[in-house]
Order: C-alpha cells, then sequence, then structure tokens
C-alpha cells in the first residue's frame, strides 16, 4: 500500500514538472513563433532553387517558404543572382528564367515575397531594361556583385574604379523607376559615386561592419553612417566570412555586429539582410526556421522587444513604406 501511494505520488510530482514543462514550451513557441515578424533583406533562395531543380517550398533549402510558416508576418527579398560573366541579353534571359520561377511559385505563399536582382550585369548595358524590371515588379538593384559590370566595379576588382557614365545614368534611372540601389559589393569608390550622385535614400541589403570584421565586404563606419544619413537601411547578415575573420562564427558574432551599428545611432538604419542559401551561416542560424534564436538572444541581452521588432522587421518595412512601397 504503502508502495503505491510513494508511486502514486511520485507520478503526480513527474505530471506536475511535465505539465509545467509544457506550460513554458508552449510560451516560448508562442512567443517566437507565431508573434515574431521577419523582413529578409537579401536571400539566394531562387537561384538555389533552380540550381538544384527543386520548388521554392522545398525544405532542403534555407529560407524554404515552407520553413516560414512560423512567423506571423514574413517578407523576403527573393535576389536574382546574375554572374558576372553574363553579358547582354544572356544576362536578360537568366534574370526572366527566374522571375518566371518565383512569379509561378509564390501564388500561394501565404507571406510575401519580393523580386530583386543582385548584379547591374543585368541591364547588359541598356537604360531602357530598367523600365522592364519594374515591370517586372524589382524592388532593389544591387548595383554589382564582386566583379566589373556596366554600371561600375565591385569589391572584387583591382584598381577598382565607382561608377562609368552608363552607372551615373542608370542611377537616376532606377530612382525614377523607384527601383532602390543596393550598395552591397560595391567597391570603395563606387560607394562614393553614388553618395555624391544619389537624391533618393540607398540601401545595403547585406553587409557588416568593417570595425567588427575587417572582410572587404563589409561596411566602414564612414559607409555606415552615410546611409543612416540618407535615411537608408543596412541588413546585417549570416555570412560566417563577414561575421568573423577566424572560423566558428555563431549568434554572438551576428549580434556584435547588430550592436556596433546600434552604437553608430543606427536604431533606426539595422535591419536583417540573412543571405541564406548564398552563403555558408552559423549552425545555430542554419535556415529560416532558426532565426527566432537570435531574437531571443537580443532579448535575454535585455533588448526590448519593440527594440527587437524594429531590427527584424518594422526597420525595413518603414523603409519600404516612407518610399512609397505599401505591402
Ligand atoms: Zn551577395
Amino acid at each position: 500500500m504503502t508502495h503505491t501511494v510513494t508511486q502514486f505520488i511520485e507520478s503526480l510530482k513527474k505530471r506536475l514538472v511535465f505539465s509545467s514543462l509544457m506550460k513554458s514550451y508552449k510560451k516560448i513557441y508562442f512567443r517566437q513563433m507565431v508573434f515574431m515578424r521577419f523582413f529578409d533583406l537579401h536571400c539566394d533562395t531562387v537561384h538555389r532553387a533552380i540550381k538544384e531543380k527543386v520548388s521554392l517550398y522545398d525544405e532542403m533549402l534555407c529560407a524554404s517558404f515552407k520553413k516560414t510558416e512560423y512567423f506571423s508576418e514574413y517578407i523576403g527579398c527573393f535576389a536574382v543572382w546574375i554572374p558576372d560573366e553574363l553579358r547582354g541579353p544572356n544576362a536578360w534571359y537568366f534574370f526572366e528564367k527566374s522571375y518566371e520561377k518565383l512569379n509561378r511559385e509564390k501564388r500561394n505563399f501565404k507571406h510575401k515575397a519580393i523580386l530583386t536582382v543582385e548584379g547591374g550585369a543585368v541591364l547588359g548595358g541598356e537604360l531602357k531594361n530598367i523600365k522592364k524590371l519594374k515591370e517586372f515588379g524589382v524592388k532593389i538593384l544591387t548595383l554589382t556583385w564582386n566583379g566589373r559590370c556596366e554600371i561600375g566595379d565591385g569589391v572584387g576588382v583591382d584598381g577598382s574604379k565607382g561608377l562609368t557614365d552608363f552607372g551615373a545614368s542608370a542611377i537616376k534611372e532606377l530612382q525614377e523607376n523607384e527601383i532602390f540601389i543596393d550598395i552591397s559589393h560595391a567597391s570603395e569608390p563606387l560607394f562614393e559615386d553614388v553618395c555624391q550622385i544619389a537624391s533618393k535614400p540607398f540601401m545595403s541589403t547585406h553587409s557588416n561592419s568593417k570595425s567588427v570584421c575587417k572582410h572587404r565586404r563589409n561596411l566602414t563606419d564612414k559607409q555606415f553612417e552615410a546611409i543612416r544619413n540618407v535615411n537608408g537601411v543596412v541588413g546585417v547578415t549570416f555570412c560566417n566570412d563577414f561575421l568573423k575573420i577566424s572560423k566558428g562564427a555563431d549568434i554572438e558574432d551576428v549580434f556584435s555586429h547588430i550592436e556596433y551599428f546600434l552604437s553608430l545611432s543606427g536604431e533606426d538604419t539595422v535591419c536583417i539582410g540573412s543571405d541564406f542559401d548564398g552563403a555558408e551561416v552559423p549552425e545555430r542560424l542554419k535556415d529560416i526556421s532558426k532565426v527566432y534564436k537570435l531574437y531571443e538572444f537580443m532579448l535575454k541581452k535585455n533588448y526590448s522587444e519593440q527594440m527587437v521588432d524594429k531590427i527584424f522587421f518594422s526597420n525595413a518595412y518603414n523603409f519600404f513604406k516612407r518610399n512609397g512601397q505599401n505591402f
């Protein structure tokens, strides 16, 4: 009898522990998975899906449409990456193929996917293609990739120069067609030229801080401040190489870049631009369903929920909104 009573009490205790565990799990689940909003300024998922011949819902993709179900709201910028070596009509054909895939598959997508292009080579040196990009619904053009295109030089060009004459005309035309200028991948002279001639806010969709990690793709403090001063936005990226020079980048390193940019009065400037499916990322942030871990990390560091939401969603959302784009 005593034995049975003890057993009963033990099993009751276990059940209580289990139920309190479930309660806290539900609380976490509820907050992170349901109420978290995410606006991602950059991913290469369309390109990877084409390369791997899979649907955008396929779970092998880091930013698979399927894995975004966890967010209460999600807006993803899906870049069509144009390789540097593609020129003229070939670059345009490459773009159209990616566009068709995204357009077809996003029809039943419960969230929003924005079309962007990474690489000014897409224009094939023709200004009239900017209007066509607008008609296709493109919202952001990353002016260059690492190499040289008709617009100017990327960060990988030795003795790089800034904007070409065509590039300067393209800036004007892009602004008139409400396509935002992205200077991720730009060489320093190109960045300077954009600062001189852009009359509308521009952005860096996926670059980190050079003061935290001295990588050529990252932004100097001066560059970050220049973007902040024109009310632009900067997407902190999860790309391992831009997070930390040595191996083993983790959530703490992403946080270091965010915190550093915040220290440069970047409260309304800092966003996220994951680079999912285009870069090696920390294991703990290996796909879009793990992004909540960074969100939670910031809450634990005593950032308010409102501040964390700004970085994950509303800074990017407000940028588009104040520049005439509604979703
Ligand atoms: Zn890139």
